[in-house]
């Protein structure tokens, strides 16, 4: 949660200087006006830097972000892309978008992708891996990055909630061909709106830049309106004040996840001596992004329980199990795509995961705990259990 809990004075003069230096809020051109105040650019530079990453390329939002990342594949109708059955829509709608079919691999008890499921469910057909940091924990990227080098399947990873986390050492979104990450206004930072893509290699970055720009090279030797192109594309360009906020708030990163870390560790502290209760794990040698405390009970009735006395304290839950809905491909009877990709009923082809899911409980953490949070948690995860 994060982000937007620290917006202040730094991201206003960010924006103040995009206007103090003439108000150009377009990524490209205008050079004579502009006082060479480049915020996107300047934001995609200090981004790829902070991640270890050769290439940032910024996009209007997370879901974008994996639009554009499919594009750079080539992804296209006949293929399939796999990504996992616990995950916010708009993983599934960017493969769908893309003309691809998409394929949900279910979830291990660490909530995130099931490698197992991902072998079972690679076919021919497979053009890319999506890999979902579902709640800001790692998904176990030795063993996923690993098969898909093996079948030679390109790895795209959505980060948009791993932003700030890292598992040996690198960071969520650089293990993958291609990251994927979003700034809406819930996340670990934020644009208001906005997304980040990721690349390692030349080539799809530069086929990502020009797809995500009508196909505009933005060859040096042309004015932009004659510029060269070698591909159709769309629009997805972040504009100068997401760059400028962008900025401030990437600077602000590494202390919004020091203190989440801090105050989910406090509130694990508060109940972790309580019985019947299991924390979700996490890969060894990995750090989280803290904004979700996650926990396992005995089944939904007690995961129900535990939502209805945190609301009677004056506090709630995060996902799970209140926004299963909008995070759990087994409810999502609204994509014929999906449906008929998994033989026509959703929530049978998701029981295994649905079983976890249901008796999991999410806890909202952020960068400013009240001080009577841990206290009341611990009240009314007693009462529940
Ligand atoms: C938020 C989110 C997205 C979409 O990002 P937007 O910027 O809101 O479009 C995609 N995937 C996951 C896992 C997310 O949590």
């Amino acid at each position: 949660m994060p982000g937007y809990e620290v917006i202040g004075d730094e991201e206003l003069r960010e924006v103040q200087d995009v206007f103090s230096r003439g108000g150009v809020l377009f990524r490209h051109g205008f050079d004579a006006i502009r006082n060479d105040c480049f915020k996107v650019r300047d934001f995609e530079a200090a981004f790829a830097k902070a991640m270890g990453v050769r290439h940032a390329l910024a996009v209007t939002s997370g879901t974008a972000a994996l639009r554009v990342g499919l594009a750079a594949l080539e992804v296209k109708p006949g293929d399939e892309v796999i990504t996992q059955c616990f995950t916010f829509v708009a993983t599934v709608e960017a493969i769908i978008e893309s003309g691809a079919t998409p394929v949900c691999t279910q979830v291990d008890l660490s909530l995130n992708m099931d490698p197992d499921d991902l072998l079972a469910k690679i076919s021919p057909k497979t053009k890319a891996v999506i890999v979902v940091h579902m709640l800001g924990v790692p998904a176990n990227l030795e063993k996923i990055s690993k098969i898909c080098a093996d079948k030679n399947i390109a790895l795209i990873e959505d980060a948009a909630w791993g932003c700030g986390g890292n598992l040996n050492e690198t960071a969520l979104g650089a293990w993958g061909d291609i990251g994927t990450f979003s700034f809406d206004f819930a996340k670990t930072m934020t644009t208001g709106e906005g997304g980040m893509v990721l690349f390692k290699c030349d080539e799809l970055y530069k086929k990502a830049f020009a797809w995500h720009d009508h196909g505009h090279e933005n060859n040096p030797l042309v004015p932009r309106w004659e510029d060269t192109r070698s591909s159709s594309g769309f629009n997805y360009r972040m504009m100068e004040l997401q760059g400028a906020i962008g900025l401030a708030q990437l600077k602000k990163l590494p202390d919004i996840v020091m203190a989440q870390r801090k105050n989910k560790a406090m509130l694990w502290e508060a109940i972790s001596d309580l019985p019947n209760l299991k924390l979700r794990p996490m890969p060894d040698n990995s750090y989280d992004t803290a904004d979700a405390l996650v926990f396992l009970v005995k089944d939904n009735e007690a995961a129900r329980r535990c939502r209805d006395e945190l609301l009677k304290v004056g506090l709630s839950t995060k996902i799970l199990p209140e926004a299963y809905t909008w995070h759990f491909a087994g409810t999502w009877d609204h994509m014929p795509e999906l449906v008929a990709a998994h033989g026509g009923d959703l929530l049978a082809a998701f029981t295994p995961s649905a079983e976890i899911l249901a008796r999991a409980v999410s806890i909202p953490v952020g960068v400013f705990l009240r001080e009577d949070f841990p206290s009341k948690l611990r009240e009314a995860i007693r009462k529940a259990l």
